[in-house]
């Protein structure tokens, strides 16, 4: 049987910019086609279709959709956290009008499968911060955790409502370094191996103790692609699985990263993304995507930061 044709809306960003690429390895290169409002890197651009499109026009999305008979949807198109605080009514727009023309479209029959990703920032301070189970109290406190806790909500609904084949994963702070992070509360623990790469010291804006949920790459790129992949009736939760991949404070990473750079030196001056790290789980309990799907996550924080190091050092050095 031919591959769907699967469409990746918001490729140009840290996570479009790998999924795209893995998507195209796994499914052919012409089956997969790239969009985003912005150019993509270089790598996206050459090895198959590329569509310019901004998700908030729903005519240019159909066009879109019916050119390529795209049957699956990727949607990664957001604003994140951190900028969302800066420009809160341009994050509750494009987070939850971008959603709505796919759900949309897919009600309608014009596609098969949609992948909408959630966030650990649906949780807030009234939410048991360790091992923060699946249910449990979500009172988020920012503009993209209520507009994620919404877009949550909205995607069961199209579900039940309309049997909307809609899957999502709660993702964790993503660590990478093929492309940069899009302005979120967690790109400190990108920017970190910068640091230590460049200087041997960084500046982190939260504070030392501040332990939130990561994940590398690899690890999330695995479980976007499984929960799609598995069958339908596996899927029983459609608002959005919590998932874990390895969870650590800054003065933890730091301590890792010296392990490989002697003498590396962080300080800290934590600003408003500290505060909105205090909102958001430690680590996360992720019982039924394991159960349901069979999510099982490969790195650990030795593991990551070994291959961040290594992989940032031949990038670098290619430059
Ligand atoms: P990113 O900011 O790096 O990329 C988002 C992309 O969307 C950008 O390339 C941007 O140009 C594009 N975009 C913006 N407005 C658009 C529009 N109107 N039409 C089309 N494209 C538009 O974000 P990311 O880190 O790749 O995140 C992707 C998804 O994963 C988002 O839904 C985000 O909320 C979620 N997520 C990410 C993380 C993380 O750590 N990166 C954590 C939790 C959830």
């Amino acid at each position: 049987m031919a591959n769907d044709t699967i469409l990746v809306i918001g490729a140009s960003g840290q996570i479009g910019t790998e999924l795209v690429m893995e998507l195209r390895n796994k499914f052919g290169h012409n089956n997969v086609v790239a969009s985003d409002v912005k150019e993509p890197q270089a790598e996206v651009k050459e090895s198959g279709p590329f569509e310019p499109l901004n998700i908030l026009d729903k005519e240019q999305l159909f066009t879109v959709i019916k050119k390529h008979q795209v049957q699956q949807v990727y949607l990664l198109a957001a604003l994140l956290s951190a900028t969302a605080e800066q420009k809160p009514m341009l994050g509750w727009e494009l987070n939850m009008d971008g959603l709505f023309n796919v759900l949309e479209l897919a009600r309608e029959g014009h596609i098969a499968k949609v992948f909408w990703p959630s966030s650990i920032a649906i949780f807030g301070p009234t939410t048991p911060r360790v091992n923060t189970p699946q249910y449990t109290i979500a009172e988020p406190t920012t503009v993209y955790g209520i507009s994620k806790l919404a877009g949550e909500r909205w995607c069961e609904y199209y579900y039940n409502k309309y049997g909307v084949d809609v899957r999502g994963v709660r993702y964790p702070g993503l660590i990478s370094y093929k492309s940069p992070p899009g302005g979120g509360t967690t790109d400190y623990a990108i920017d970190i191996f910068y640091g230590a790469l460049e200087n041997n010291r960084y500046t982190c804006f939260l504070s030392e103790e501040a332990t939130l949920p990561m994940m590398y790459m690899p690890d999330a790129l695995d479980a976007t692609i499984n929960i799609m992949e598995a069958p339908a009736s596996h899927i029983e939760i459609r608002s959005s699985y919590n998932i874990s991949g390895v969870s650590f404070s800054p003065r933890e990473i730091a301590a890792e990263i010296a392990k490989h750079q002697p003498g590396f030196s962080v300080n800290y001056a934590p600003d408003y993304r500290n505060e909105i790290a205090q909102t958001w789980p430690q680590s996360i309990d992720d019982t039924y995507a394991r159960k349901h799907w069979g999510w099982a996550p490969q790195f650990d924080l030795e593991a990551m930061t070994h291959e961040m190091l290594k992989n940032l050092a031949e990038k670098t050095q290619a430059i």
